[in-house]
């Protein structure tokens, strides 16, 4: 399997992310085995990577296999997905969450980056255990959930419902997803995040057969149940697949539904960081302003053979360059940032700058740990972003 890679000169990639409205940070969070993985890999098929074009060169690579960009997950911490919807360009950074839910707090960490979360459930399963601890987990960290209900095949092979029950299933997953957000999302937010299948914020479909839909889009294309029931029993999916792409039913929906960074920062700032928001730092912080003071919360290290230890985290205000000096607060020390990055296709890329807003690697800045935050010199004294909580499984009771 090979995923297409979209070309585009650096300083086009630079220009979408200096607007925030053309830019979303979100991950994929699952119960095990209700189908993360596949699911990622449609959409990397689907949508193109991202690559950077160097001027005149062409790019070695017209496709990357998708074994190549697993492997890369495990090192970089981002894909950026290319998408043009109505007309603009979009880049959806999507943050890699670990596999499953574990202890150490990873997925914890991957959120802080993120704004929103694609949440996948298994269409026969439900909602599981685990999928009540992302969803607690990304409410923690106010990082709103749209819905993706998988494995809809299942339904209509192994089940064998008819066309009506499908849409029951689908209301009564969306009912239980529901009732998560309305125990775990912070009280502002209770209503405004209940995810409703008539606005298009609930998909469902197959990862595996790579086809997804809407109810809203089914309206607008006038079909009902009957139509995906009457194409499994002709075995014709492909059609599905080929009419209605599982990308872009995700990222249609994850564009639509999922704030920009410049919204989100309004509300998510107040929580995540208690310094003075009526100061300049907490001003820009909330407009994820690029000419503010440089703020940026570390999510990630990793270790590169060449590079030596890479951070990775997301600007929340400023600009960062090449050269800069940020001061690590909790290690308490300053260190020049030798070099930015961008996660783009199979390579970290070198870029002169990331602004508010985006997802940035940094080299030069070993002392730097997951959940530290990096600041401007002249902001050391500033409160660092709170530090995060692990949130362990719910007790399941066993009657
Ligand atoms: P993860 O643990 O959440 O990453 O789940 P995976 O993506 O690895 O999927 C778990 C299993 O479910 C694999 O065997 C997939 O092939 C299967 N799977 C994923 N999507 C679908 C689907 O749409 N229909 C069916 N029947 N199986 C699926």
């Amino acid at each position: 399997m090979s995923v297409r890679v979209v070309e585009k000169r650096i300083e086009d990639i630079l220009e979408i992310m200096r607007n925030p409205s053309q830019i979303r940070n979100v991950g994929t969070l699952a119960h095990v085995d209700h189908g993360k993985t596949t699911t990622t890999d449609s959409l990397l098929m689907g949508a193109g990577l991202l690559s950077p074009k160097v001027a005149g060169k062409a790019l070695a690579l017209d496709y990357v296999e998708i074994e190549q960009i697993r492997q890369m997950t495990v090192k970089a911490a981002n894909i950026s997905l290319y998408f043009e919807y109505g007309g603009k360009p979009y880049l959806i950074n999507f943050v890699d969450t670990p596999g499953h839910v574990d202890f150490t707090g990873h997925v914890t960490r991957s959120l802080r980056v993120m704004d929103g979360a694609l949440v996948v459930v298994d269409a026969v399963e439900g909602v599981m255990t685990q999928t009540e601890t992302v969803v607690k987990q990304a409410m923690e960290e106010m990082v709103r959930p749209v819905l993706f209900i998988n494995k809809i095949d299942r339904l209509i092979k192994e089940l064998r419902l008819p066309p009506q029950d499908i849409g029951n299933r689908i209301l009564y997953i969306t009912k239980e997803f529901n009732s998560l957000i309305d125990s775990y999302a912070p009280p502002e937010f209770k209503e405004k995040w209940k995810v409703s299948v008539n606005k298009g914020q609930v998909a469902f479909g197959s990862a595996l057969s790579k086809w997804g839909l809407t109810i809203p889009m089914m309206q607008e294309k006038g079909i009902k149940f009957s139509y995906i029931m009457d194409a499994y029993e002709r075995n014709a999916v492909d059609e599905l697949a080929q009419e209605f792409p599982l990308y872009r039913t995700l990222l249609t929906m994850i564009i639509e539904h999922i704030p920009p960074p410049d919204v989100a920062q309004k509300y998510r700032v107040p929580k995540l960081w208690k310094g003075d928001l009526n100061s300049p730092v907490g001003k820009a912080l909330l407009d994820a302003d690029p000419n503010g003071p440089l703020v940026i919360a570390i999510s990630k290290i990793n270790k590169d053979p060449h590079a030596g230890l890479i951070a990775t985290g997301r600007v929340f205000s400023g600009t960062i360059r090449e050269g800069d000096e940020v001061y690590i607060i909790g290690q308490k020390i300053t260190k020049k940032v030798l070099q930015t990055y961008l996660y783009m296709g199979p390579n970290r890329i070198i870029v002169p700058e990331v602004t508010a807003g985006n997802i940035v690697a940094l080299m030069g800045v070993d002392e730097a740990r997951a959940g530290d935050t990096l600041v401007a010199t002249a902001l050391k004294d500033i409160p660092p972003f709170e530090k995060m909580r692990y949130v362990s499984e719910p007790v399941v009771t066993v009657a």
